[in-house]
C-alpha cells in the first residue's frame, strides 16, 4: 500500500460500507409517488411481524381520512373501496381493519395466505420485537404465538373471526385508468378488479439474487440449506460473503461435506466476528468443535454441531476469497480469481448461492412507483436543471463580496420612519438593499419551517435540543448580527471613534470602503470617523470556522482579531469538542451547513451513496484541506514578506486575481466556495441528500475526520437486539454502515458521524445509543434520550 492508500485506509477505508438495498420509496402511512397507492408491511421499512401488522392497518386509516376519498366511495357500485395485494401479514391486517370499518375491499393472494411464516422451519422460535410494542390494530400477537406452528393457527383464528377471505390470484401491475386503479387476474388476465385505492402488502421475500452464470438453473444449485447432513461426504460450493454463506458453509462443513466457500471480496467482513472466527478455525482444522446453534440467516434453517457428522470423516474448507463462478456444469464449477484472473475447476456435487434477495422490483416499475437509488431520466433532467438554478442563485447573490445594491423592492421599508439613520427601519432598510440579507433571510425562514417539522416527526428529546440549537445559530450569529443587530449599533455611534467598542470593532469589521464610496465624496471623511459602515457579515467566522470560511483569514492585510479567535476556534475549541462529543457536535448542532441539511434535507436521507465506491469520495475533502492549508501558507508569507512572490502566487489560487490571467474557474473561491459548497452542496439536495457536501467535500469536516479518529464518541449497540433490517444504515446521510457495527456489537466510531441521532430514532428494537469511552475506556451513555424504543421500554420498566 502506498501512502495515500494507508492514508485513506485509516481516515475512511476501514470502515465497514456496506450497500443498502433498493426498495419501493415509502413515506408516511406508505404513501409513494403514485396517488392512491400504498405500500404497508415489510417493503415498508421494518421487516418484523408486529411492524408489518400495524403499517397494514395505519394505512388503511390514512385511506379513510382522505377526503377525496369519503367523497369517491360508493359512487359506481363495480368499484371497490380497496384492493389489497398479499395476504401476509400486513395485508390481513389491512384487511381486518377494512372490514371493521365497512368498507368494501378485496384481498388477492398469489399462493397461500401467510405463506412467508408458512414456509418458516419446522417449530422454528418466534420472537415479538419489540416486546414492549402493542400493534395498534389488525393481527394481534399473543404469548400463545411463541412457536410456528401456534402463530400460524392464532393468525389463521384471527382472520376468521375477522371474517376476512381472500380471491387466490398473482397480481402483476398496478396501472390507473379513468381515475380509478385496473388489477388483472384470473386466467390470461382476463378478469379485472376495479378499486378507488390499492393497498400492496406483497413483503420482500421477492426472488433469490441471480449469480448470472451458465448453470445456475440446474437442480444442484440450491439457495436454502435446511438439512446439512444430507451432504456428507459431497463437494459443495458455497457463493456468497455475509452470514448466510458463512453459517451454511460451517454448517456443511461440521457435518462431513468438503466445501469451497467463495466471495468476491479479498475479506470476509460482512459476516457476525463470530462466525468468521468458525471460519477460520474450519479451515485450518476440519475437526475443530465449532456449531451453528442458532442459525442467524433465514437461509440456513437448521442447527448444526459435529455429533451431527455421526461416524462419517470430517469434512474440510477451503476460503476461496477474491472468486467468483463463472460456470457450473454436472459434477464441476468453475471459478475465477478476481476479475480477468486464471480460472480453476472443482469437483462439484452442489452449489449453494447465498447471496441476497432481491424485493420484488419489476411489480414497482411496472406500476410506475418509485424505487430508492434508480436513477431514471427524470432524476437526471431534474438534477441537471438544479445544478442549473443553483448556479444562477450563487452567481446572484455572490454580489455579497462585491456589495452592489440590488433593486430588491423594498418600497414597504422606506417609509418616514426609515429616514431616521439611527432608526431600526433605516438600518433594516439599508440590509435589504444587498441580496445577501435576502439569501439569509430565506434561509433563517427554512431553517423554522423545517426544523419545527422535523420536531413534530421525530419526537425525542435530543433532537428538540439538536433542532433548537441549530435554528438560534441560523437565527441569531447568521442573521440578526451580521443583517441587523451590528449595522444598527454602527448607526447609533457603538464604533465610532472614541467610543468603547471601537477597537474591538477595528479588529473584527473592517470599516468597508466600498460602502463609503457609495456615500457623497465629502461626507466620506465624518462617515470613517464615524465608523458605522463596516463589514458586519465576517461576524459569522464566530460561528463558520476556518478553513469553512476562510474569507477571515485570507485578507490583504491580517486582521488580528480573526487569526486569535478563529486560531482557538479550529485548533483548541474544536478539537476538544470532537474529541469528546464527536464532529457531530459542530457538524449536528452548530454549523449552517449541518442546520439546512437536519432541517430541510431532513426526508431526503434515504438518498445519499452508500457502499465503497461512495467512500472514495470522502477524499475530496481532503484535497480541499490541502489547498486550503497551502493557501494559508502563502498568504502568511505574503504578509511577513510582502515583496515576494507569495502574495501574487495566492491571489492566483485564491480568486483567480489578477482577472484574465489567473485560475478563472480552478482557484479556490469559485471552484471549492461557490461550485462545491454552494452549487454541487444544494443543488443535488432533493437527489442524493442533503449532506453531499459536509460528507465529501467540506474542508473543516475533512479536517474534523483527522480529529474524530482520536475522539471518545461512539454509537454503542445492544448486539442482541438488532435484527439486522439495515434500517440505520439506510437512513445514515453520511453513507455509514452502522448496522455492521451494531450487529456485531462493535462500537461505531466512523469519523463521518454528524450525530443527527436518524439511525438511534429509527432503530425499531431500540438497539443503538449515544454515549462515549471515558477514561478507562469503559462505555457511557448520554442522558439526552435519543430513542423513542429506550424512551417508552424505560416509560414501562
Ligand atoms: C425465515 C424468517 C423468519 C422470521 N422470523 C421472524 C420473527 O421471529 N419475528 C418477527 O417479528 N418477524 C420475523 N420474520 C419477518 C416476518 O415474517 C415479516 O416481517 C412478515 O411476514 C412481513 O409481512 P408482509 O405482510 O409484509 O409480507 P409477507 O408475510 O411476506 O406476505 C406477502 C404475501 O404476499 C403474497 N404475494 C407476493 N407477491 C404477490 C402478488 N404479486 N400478488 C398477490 N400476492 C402476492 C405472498 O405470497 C405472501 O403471502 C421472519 C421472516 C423470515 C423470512
Ligand atoms: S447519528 Fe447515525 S445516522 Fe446520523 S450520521 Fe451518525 S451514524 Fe449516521
Ligand atoms: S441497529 Fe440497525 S440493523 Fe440493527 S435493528 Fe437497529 S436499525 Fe436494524
Amino acid at each position: 500500500m502506498n501512502a495515500f492508500a494507508r492514508y485513506f485506509h485509516w481516515l475512511h477505508g476501514k470502515w465497514p460500507a456496506g450497500s443498502i438495498e433498493n426498495l419501493p420509496v415509502v413515506g408516511e402511512a406508505g404513501a409513494t409517488n403514485v396517488s392512491g397507492v400504498r405500500i404497508v408491511g415489510d417493503l415498508s421499512g421494518v421487516p418484523l411481524l408486529k411492524f408489518s401488522s400495524e403499517t397494514g392497518t395505519l394505512a388503511v386509516r390514512a385511506i379513510l381520512a382522505e377526503p377525496e376519498f369519503v367523497r369517491q366511495r360508493g359512487q359506481d357500485a363495480e368499484v371497490v373501496d380497496i384492493a389489497i395485494i398479499g395476504a401476509g401479514v400486513s395485508g390481513v391486517s389491512a384487511a381486518m381493519e377494512a372490514a371493521k370499518a365497512g368498507l368494501r375491499y378485496r384481498l388477492f393472494e398469489a399462493t397461500q395466505v401467510f405463506s412467508t411464516v408458512a414456509n418458516f422451519p419446522k417449530a422454528k422460535p418466534i420472537f415479538t420485537y419489540p416486546t414492549d410494542m402493542t400493534p395498534s390494530g389488525g393481527i394481534q400477537y399473543p404469548p400463545t404465538s411463541s412457536v410456528k406452528e401456534a402463530l400460524i393457527e392464532d393468525m389463521e383464528r384471527q382472520r376468521r373471526e375477522a371474517g376476512v377471505e381472500t380471491v387466490m390470484a398473482r397480481i402483476e401491475k398496478v396501472e390507473r385508468r379513468g381515475g380509478v386503479f385496473v388489477l388483472q387476474h384470473g386466467d390470461d388476465a382476463k378478469t379485472e378488479t376495479r378499486a378507488l385505492r390499492v393497498i400492496v402488502a406483497i413483503g420482500r421475500s421477492g426472488n433469490f439474487r441471480r449469480m448470472g452464470v451458465p448453470g445456475e438453473e440446474l437442480d444442484k444449485v440450491m439457495n436454502r440449506l435446511h438439512d446439512p447432513k444430507d451432504f456428507a461426504g459431497k463437494d459443495v460450493l458455497v457463493v456468497g460473503g455475509g452470514d448466510s454463506a458463512a453459517e451454511a458453509a460451517i454448517a456443511l462443513v461440521v457435518c462431513g461435506a468438503r466445501v469451497t466457500l467463495s466471495h468476491r471480496g479479498a475479506e470476509l467482513n460482512r459476516p457476525k466476528p463470530e462466525n468468521v472466527e468458525k471460519l477460520k478455525m474450519l479451515a485450518s482444522d476440519p475437526s475443530a468443535s465449532v456449531a451453528v446453534s442458532q442459525p442467524t440467516s433465514e437461509r440456513v434453517t437448521t442447527a448444526a454441531n459435529s455429533e451431527m457428522r455421526g461416524t462419517k470423516p470430517a469434512g474440510s474448507l477451503r476460503l476461496a476469497l477474491g472468486t467468483s463462478p463463472v460456470h457450473i456444469e454436472s459434477g464441476k464449477a468453475v471459478l475465477r480469481r478476481g476479475k480477468d484472473g486464471p480460472e480453476e475447476p472443482l469437483a462439484n456435487d452442489f452449489v449453494f448461492a447465498m447471496i441476497g434477495r432481491e424485493a420484488p422490483l419489476e411489480f414497482f416499475r411496472r406500476s410506475g412507483i418509485t424505487i430508492g437509488g434508480e436513477r431514471s431520466r427524470n432524476w437526471w433532467i431534474t438534477a441537471a436543471l438544479s445544478v442549473v438554478f443553483f448556479l444562477w442563485i450563487y452567481h446572484w447573490k455572490k454580489e455579497f463580496f462585491v456589495g452592489t445594491p440590488v433593486d430588491v423592492n423594498t418600497t414597504v421599508l422606506k417609509s418616514s420612519a426609515g429616514s431616521d439613520p439611527t432608526g431600526l427601519l433605516y438600518t433594516i432598510r439599508e440590509s435589504a438593499s444587498y441580496r445577501s440579507f435576502w439569501y439569509s433571510f430565506a434561509y433563517v425562514i427554512v431553517i423554522a419551517i423545517f426544523g419545527f417539522r422535523r420536531v413534530k416527526r421525530r419526537r425525542t428529546p435530543y433532537v428538540k435540543m439538536q433542532t433548537l440549537s441549530l435554528a438560534l445559530i441560523a437565527i441569531v450569529p447568521l442573521f440578526l448580527l451580521p443583517e441587523i443587530v451590528l449595522p444598527w449599533m454602527g448607526h447609533n455611534g457603538f464604533f465610532a471613534e472614541g467610543a468603547p467598542l471601537r477597537g474591538f470593532a477595528d479588529q473584527f469589521f473592517e470599516v468597508a470602503n466600498w460602502k463609503l464610496a457609495k456615500l457623497p465624496e465629502a461626507d466620506r471623511a465624518a462617515a470613517a470617523a464615524f465608523g458605522a459602515e463596516r463589514s458586519y457579515w465576517r461576524v459569522i467566522g464566530f460561528i463558520l470556522a476556518w478553513p469553512l470560511l476562510v474569507a477571515n483569514w485570507f485578507t490583504d492585510k491580517p486582521m488580528f482579531g480573526w487569526l486569535i479567535v478563529g486560531g482557538i476556534q479550529t485548533f483548541v475549541l474544536i478539537p476538544l469538542l470532537v474529541w469528546r462529543f464527536g464532529k457531530g457536535a459542530y457538524c449536528g448542532w452548530i454549523c449552517s451547513c449541518g442546520a439546512l441539511a437536519e432541517t430541510l434535507g431532513d426526508t431526503q436521507r434515504h438518498k445519499m451513496p452508500h457502499g465503497p465506491k461512495a467512500t472514495r469520495w470522502n477524499m475530496v475533502g481532503q484535497a480541499f484541506l490541502a489547498f486550503a492549508a497551502v493557501l494559508m501558507v502563502l498568504r502568511i508569507i505574503g504578509w511577513i514578506f510582502p515583496s515576494s512572490p507569495a502574495g501574487a502566487i495566492f491571489h492566483f489560487l485564491h480568486k483567480g486575481a489578477p482577472l484574465g490571467s489567473g485560475l478563472p474557474l480552478l482557484n479556490y473561491e469559485y471552484f471549492v466556495d461557490l461550485l462545491w459548497a454552494g452549487v454541487i452542496g444544494v443543488a443535488f439536495y432533493f437527489h442524493l441528500s442533503g449532506r453531499v457536501w459536509c460528507r465529501f467535500a467540506c474542508p473543516l469536516a475533512a479536517l474534523m475526520h483527522i480529529y474524530a479518529r482520536f475522539s471518545r464518541f461512539r454509537i454503542f449497540a445492544e448486539k442482541k437486539k438488532c435484527i439486522s433490517c439495515n434500517v440505520c444504515t439506510s437512513v445514515c446521510h453520511q453513507g455509514i454502515d452502522i448496522m455492521n457495527f451494531a450487529n456485531k456489537g462493535i462500537p461505531m466510531e466512523d469519523p463521518q458521524c454528524v450525530r443527527c441521532s436518524a439511525c438511534v430514532q429509527q432503530c425499531p428494537t431500540g438497539v443503538l445509543s449515544f454515549g462515549h469511552l471515558d477514561g478507562a475506556g469503559v462505555p457511557a451513555l448520554d442522558r439526552l434520550a435519543a430513542s423513542p424504543v429506550q424512551m417508552r421500554e424505560k416509560a414501562t420498566a
